[in-house]
C-alpha cells in the first residue's frame, strides 16, 4: 500500500535528496529511464509537420478552456448524464473518497480493480479502500510493482521507473513464492498476467483516472499501455472515473490536439498502444462493459488556482516531459518531492494545492534553466511560478528566521551604493585567510558551498576598475 505523502520541508528535502544521490542503483535507473524518455519525445515531435505549431494551438485551448471551466464543466455533466452516466462533484480528497466508498458499499464490493490513476494517489484512495475492507489491486504494470514494495510512484509517467530489474525480480520472487530470475521477463511478465486476470474477473468495481474530459459528449478518454484500462474499464459491472476538473477538453478537435501530444511528450509515442473512451454505461447490444459508470470530478484546490497568477499550472496534461528534462529530478528522483506530483510540475503544483509551509523546499528545487518550459506542451512557464512561489515564502515568512535575516539584510546593503562598497571592501579584506586557488573555503558552518567552493571577491571591483580606466580615457581591456 502506498505511503502518505511525507513532505518536503528544507531538512526533509536535504535528507532525501542525500539519501538519493548516495544510492547508486537509483541513479542508474532514473539516468536511462529519462534518457529514453527524452530521445522518444524529440524523434516524435520531429515527426510531426510543426509541432511549434500545434503546441501554441494546444496552449491556446488550454488557456481558453480554463477561462470558461465551469460552463464546460456543466456541459459535460449533462451530457454524461444524458449517455446514462452518473457525474458526481468532490470538493476535496475526503469528499471524493466518500463518493468511491459509497458506491463500492452500495455494490457490496469488497475487491476493486483499478488502472494508473494520479487522481487517486493524491486523494490516498488505496489507504480508504484497504480501511474499509476492500481490497484495491494496482493493474498497470508499473503501479502493481510499486504497490508490492509499498512505495508511492516516482515519476508521473513511470511510476516503478526507480526500480531496477533486479528489485523487480526480488518483488516478484516474493509474490511468487519462488524465485524468478532478474533476466526472465517473459516469466515475470506471465506471473502478473496470471494474477492480474484473476482480480479483473472477480471485481465488483473497476477504477480509473481520466486523461480527457470530452465536454460535447461526456466521454472519458483514457490513453493506456498495457490493455489494463480496457479491462478495469469493461470487466467489472461498475466503473468509476476520477478526474480532476481542469481535464476537460470542450470538443473532440480538442481532444484531438490534446491526443497528438500527450504520447509524443510522455513516452515518445505518436499515440498510446490504447486509447480508450467511455460515454455511459453498455449499451442494450454491446457485447460487454460495465452497467454502471460513475465520473468523479476532484477539485481539492484546482479552483483555487484560477484567475490567479497560477492558472497556468491547470494546464497541465501530466506527460511527464518536464520531469524527464529537469537536472534536478534527474539526481534526487520522484520520492525526494515528498508527494506522488514530482519535478518541476510538482514544485509548483504541490505548494499550491497541498501548502507552501510543508513543501517550502520545492519552489527551491529548481536551477531555473528553463529545460521543464522547453519540453512542456502546453508551454506551462513554469520558471516563472517558482519564482512567484519563492517571493511567496518571503512575505509569508516560510523561510527560517536566519535565512530571512541573511536576505533582508543583503537587500538593503545591495540598496545602498556606500554600505555596498564598504561591505564589500571588508569582505576583501576579512576573506583573504580562506581563498585557495580563486575560491573561497572558510571553515566549519561558514562553510555555505559544502565541497563546493564559493567565488571569492576579486581583488579589485568592477567599479573600481572602470573608474580608473575612465580616468585614463579608455574601457577596453577590464581584467578579471
Ligand atoms: S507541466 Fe507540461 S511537461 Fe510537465 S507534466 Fe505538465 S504538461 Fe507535461
Amino acid at each position: 500500500m502506498s505511503e502518505p505523502n511525507v513532505g518536503a520541508t528544507f531538512p526533509q528535502f536535504r535528507t532525501q535528496a542525500i539519501r538519493a544521490i548516495h544510492d547508486p542503483m537509483l541513479q542508474r535507473a532514473i539516468d536511462g529511464a529519462t534518457l529514453n524518455f527524452r530521445t522518444g519525445r524529440a524523434s516524435a515531435l520531429e515527426e510531426l509537420p510543426d509541432a511549434d505549431v500545434l503546441r501554441d494551438h494546444f496552449k491556446t485551448i488550454r488557456s481558453s478552456t480554463l477561462a470558461r471551466l465551469a460552463d464546460h464543466l456543466e456541459t459535460f455533466e449533462r451530457n454524461a448524464t444524458a449517455a446514462g452516466a452518473q457525474v458526481h462533484w468532490a470538493r476535496d480528497a475526503a469528499e471524493a473518497r466518500g463518493i468511491v466508498l459509497s458506491i463500492a458499499r452500495d455494490h457490496g464490493a469488497d475487491l476493486v480493480v483499478k488502472s494508473k490513476s494520479m487522481a487517486s494517489e493524491e486523494i490516498h484512495l488505496n489507504q480508504a479502500l484497504a480501511a474499509a475492507g476492500i481490497d484495491p489491486v494496482e493493474t498497470d504494470l508499473g503501479e502493481w510493482i510499486i504497490q508490492l514494495a509499498g512505495e508511492t510512484p516516482a515519476h508521473i509517467v513511470g511510476p516503478a521507473l526507480h526500480k531496477t530489474r533486479e528489485q523487480v525480480a526480488e518483488l516478484f520472487s516474493q509474490e511468487a513464492g519462488r524465485v524468478m530470475p532478474p533476466d526472465d521477463i517473459p516469466g515475470m511478465t506471465e506471473l502478473a498476467r496470471g494474477i492480474l486476470r484473476e482480480k479483473f474477473l472477480a471485481a465488483g468495481i473497476g477504477i480509473s483516472g481520466g486523461n480527457i474530459a470530452v465536454a460535447e459528449t461526456g466521454t472519458v478518454v483514457l490513453v493506456t499501455n498495457e490493455g489494463n484500462g480496457r479491462l478495469v474499464t469493461s470487466a467489472p459491472p461498475v466503473h468509476i472515473a476520477v478526474v480532476g476538473i481542469e481535464k476537460v477538453a470542450p470538443t473532440w478537435d480538442d481532444a484531438a490536439a490534446w491526443l497528438q501530444l500527450l504520447a509524443r511528450s510522455a513516452t515518445g509515442q505518436p499515440l498510446s498502444i490504447y486509447t480508450t473512451a467511455i460515454t455511459g454505461p453498455a449499451r442494450a447490444d454491446d457485447p460487454d462493459g460495465p452497467q454502471e459508470v460513475h465520473v468523479v470530478f476532484l477539485d481539492n484546490g484546482r479552483s483555487r488556482q484560477l484567475g490567479t497568477q497560477y492558472e497556468e499550472v491547470l494546464q497541465c496534461i501530466r506527460c511527464g516531459a518536464c520531469l524527464n528534462a529537469c537536472p534536478v529530478y534527474q539526481e534526487v528522483g520522484g520520492h525526494t518531492y515528498g508527494h506522488p506530483y514530482s519535478g518541476p510540475i510538482g514544485a509548483v503544483l504541490v505548494p499550491l494545492m497541498f501548502g507552501l509551509e510543508e513543501y517550502a523546499a520545492l519552489p527551491h528545487a529548481s536551477s531555473l534553466c528553463g529545460a521543464c518550459l522547453e519540453a512542456c506542451p502546453a508551454r506551462i512557464d513554469i520558471p516563472r511560478m517558482l519564482l512567484a512561489l519563492r517571493a511567496e515564502e518571503v512575505q509569508r515568512h516560510v523561510v527560517s528566521r536566519p535565512e530571512h535575516f541573511v536576505e533582508s539584510a543583503a537587500a538593503t546593503v545591495m540598496a545602498h551604493p556606500r554600505l555596498y562598497r564598504t561591505f564589500t571592501a571588508l569582505g576583501r579584506f576579512f576573506q583573504r585567510p580562506f581563498v585557495r586557488k580563486g575560491g573561497l573555503r572558510p571553515p566549519g558552518p561558514l562553510n555555505l558551498g559544502g565541497d563546493r567552493a564559493l567565488p571569492a571577491l576579486a581583488k579589485r571591483s568592477f567599479r573600481a576598475q572602470w573608474s580608473e580606466l575612465e580616468r585614463e580615457g579608455g574601457s577596453d581591456g577590464l581584467s578579471a
